[in-house]
């Protein structure tokens, strides 16, 4: 008995890559008071590609930065790969963070000086410091998936700014995060190059098994995603 519900616990967790419960954020005081969050109650299965959309100013960036472990809610609690942020210190959390999230930004943060393999392994060496065969052709798969395989020995500036934000994915991916958070990745780029970035995204949830939740206000862009929270009003509308 007590087994299967352990068994049970275990399944749910295991289902679920984040979570939120009662999550609320408020800056300032008095007068200058903004509730960012006011209130989300949320789960994001593993495996999949989550965009969380909604108006400027309705606390899609708020949120993410709570359930990655950035910023600190002013209540409720985050639950990420079944361990409580709120639970671990400043130094705890920037261990479990490197652990088990990944980043992606607007901007691509690509290393200049260095090959699209060198940005892409750059996790592995800052980490464990060692990058042997087998890690080498994960990365390689990686880059497949996310359709730079042939770009790898090109710096950043020989790339395309698509091509350049799909090597960003990948280092984000290289160390296989829990969770890929993904904020505004199409901010920089055309149409042409948007839709070639979401495609190949949600291609590496298909292929790679991994977890996106991708933050972005343009509505075309989440149309790629498997499931759509719409944030409104610091609120899940
Ligand atoms: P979105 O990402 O949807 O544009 P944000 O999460 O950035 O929304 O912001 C939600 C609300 O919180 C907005 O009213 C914004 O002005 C406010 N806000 C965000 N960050 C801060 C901050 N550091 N100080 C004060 N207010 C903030």
């Amino acid at each position: 008995m007590t087994a299967d519900v352990t068994g049970a616990q275990r399944a749910t967790r295991e289902a679920v890559a984040v979570s939120a419960r009662g999550l609320t954020k408020t800056y300032g005081r008095g007068d200058t008071e903004v509730r960012a969050l006011n209130g989300v109650d949320l789960d994001l299965p593993r495996g999949r590609f989550t965009a969380i959309t909604g108006p400027s100013g309705s606390g899609k960036s708020t949120l993410m930065h709570c359930l990655a472990g950035l910023d600190q809610p002013t209540g409720g609690t985050v639950t990420v790969a079944g361990t409580d942020l709120g639970a671990l210190d400043d130094d705890a959390l920037t261990v479990f963070r490197r652990e088990h999230v990944g980043f992606v930004f607007q901007s691509f943060n690509l290393l200049p000086m260095l090959t699209a393999e060198q940005n892409i392994l750059l996790p592995l060496e800052l980490g464990s410091g060692r990058v042997d065969d087998a890690i080498r052709e994960r990365a390689h798969g990686i880059a497949e998936a996310l359709g730079v395989a042939d770009r790898l020995r090109h710096r950043p500036d020989e790339l395309s700014g698509g091509q350049q934000q799909r090597v960003a994915i990948a280092r984000a991916l290289v160390t296989e995060p829990d969770l890929l958070f993904a904020d505004e990745p199409t901010g920089n780029l055309d149409s042409a190059a948007s839709a070639e970035v979401l495609e190949h995204l949600r291609r590496s949830v298909r292929e790679l098994g991994q977890t996106v939740v991708m933050v972005t206000h343009d509505r075309a862009a989440a149309a790629y995603a498997d499931d759509v929270v719409t944030m409104q009003d610091g609120r899940i509308a």
